[in-house]
């Protein structure tokens, strides 16, 4: 008897050590990876991100199914052709509740078949549900932030890939989504009757229609939301790939953006134009702030989500991560070694190993009180032998 005895204190002693083990779960489920940038210039500038939005502002409110949604995509055409008048793009039309919309997809170094997606929506929505003046709320969004400020930036991204493209190993699309913006919030619907991310949806149901599945693959879908915001401070998004949301912030932080991409991030999972692509198995990730309890930027479907709010540093900031990171992965004359985490496959569930963290910590709380408790006993019946 004296074995079982032992076993008494050991199995518990093992759920202790679990138990301590555990907090080291998140801590290896958070992002500590570093990366070592390739040494490039950077050409992206947020200033003149910044005017495009100024742009698209003046073209007035991008509604689903409005002439303003159209003078966008013909505005999107006329910047990308400034750039090269050859740029290839595709118009993809589709109806969604008797509305025409349209997604905008523009391609660069078409003769490469590993596909990088750079996406953000450009619609801007119907009516500003959330503002604090109850009078206001059935105004439409002026979206500054909330759908020009993505574009923008895939203007500006455009512009200096475009300008060191034979450098690049992989084929880039620059996607502009119709339709994400006029589902229901607390304050209701956008249209009422629609969903939100409706375009991307579409999209991705058709997807076979823009690319050659025999030669040519998704590498990843990086999607664009709300960039351009005073006080940008990047959330960590969870349907996102984890590896490939946590390259990003390791690429931003080396570029000295440490507030932008914070260590400890505020975490959330995010119905956005990126989840389509997930569940087609691309990896993806959501560059996204906190909209719905941010002090630092209250602003979300209200009608003073415009310029005023908008910070040319914050356009810039993404402009350069997402610039840095593709050179990172795909500047093919580099000899310098470069190490990240392509091809992003991995993507650990924080949310689940947070919950098992939970019941280990409880089970080891339970042990401890055992082997306490069989101490005690064990100790006063020696006493009283
Ligand atoms: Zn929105």
């Amino acid at each position: 008897m004296v074995i079982k005895k032992e076993f008494k204190l050991i199995i518990p002693l093992i759920f202790i050590f679990l138990g301590l083990g555990s907090f080291y779960v998140p801590y290896f489920s958070r992002s500590n990876l570093k990366v070592q940038n390739i040494d490039v210039e950077l050409n992206f500038e947020g200033d003149n991100a910044y005017s495009y939005i100024v742009d698209q502002l003046n073209i007035g409110f991008r509604i689903p199914g409005t002439q303003e949604r159209v003078d966008c995509a013909n505005y999107f055409i006329s910047k990308f052709q400034e750039i090269n008048n050859n740029f290839t793009y595709f118009l993809d039309n589709f109806t969604l509740h008797s509305t025409e919309c349209q997604n905008v997809l523009f391609k660069l170094n078409e003769n490469h078949s590993n596909i990088v997606i750079l996406g953000a929506h450009y619609d801007s929505r119907a009516r500003a549900t959330k503002d604090p003046d109850p009078l206001k709320r059935t105004d439409p969004v002026p979206g500054a932030n909330d759908g020009a400020s993505g574009s923008a930036v895939l203007i500006e991204l455009a512009k200096a890939f475009f300008a060191i493209r034979e450098s690049l190993s992989c084929q880039i699309w620059f996607l502009f989504f119709d339709a994400e913006d006029q589902g229901a919030d607390e304050g209701g619907a956008g249209i009422v009757g629609w969903d939100w991310v409706e375009g991307s949806r579409n999209f991705v149901d058709n997807i076979d229609n823009f690319y050659n599945s025999q030669y040519e693959e998704f590498d990843a879908m990086i999607l664009l939301d709300m960039v351009g915001g005073t006080h940008l401070r990047f959330i960590d998004e969870q349907y996102s790939t984890s590896s490939l949301l946590d390259e990003l912030f390791a690429v931003g932080r080396s570029l000295g953006f440490t507030s932008q991409f914070p260590l400890n991030p505020t975490s959330s999972s995010i119905i956005d134009d990126h989840r389509a692509f997930l569940n087609i198995g691309i990896p993806s990730a959501d560059l996204i702030i906190n909209f719905w309890d941010n002090p630092n930027w209250p602003f979300h479907h209200t009608t003073q989500d415009d310029i005023n709010n908008i910070a040319n540093i914050s356009l810039d900031i993404t402009g350069k991560t997402v610039e840095q990171f593709i050179h990172n992965n795909y500047f093919n004359s580099t000899i310098e070694d470069y190490t990240g985490n392509y091809p992003w496959f991995e993507d650990i569930d924080r949310t689940f190993l947070e919950i098992i963290m939970y019941f280990i910590i409880i089970i080891a709380s339970g042990a401890i009180i055992t082997l306490t408790f069989n101490v005690v006993k064990q100790k006063s019946s020696r006493d009283i032998n």
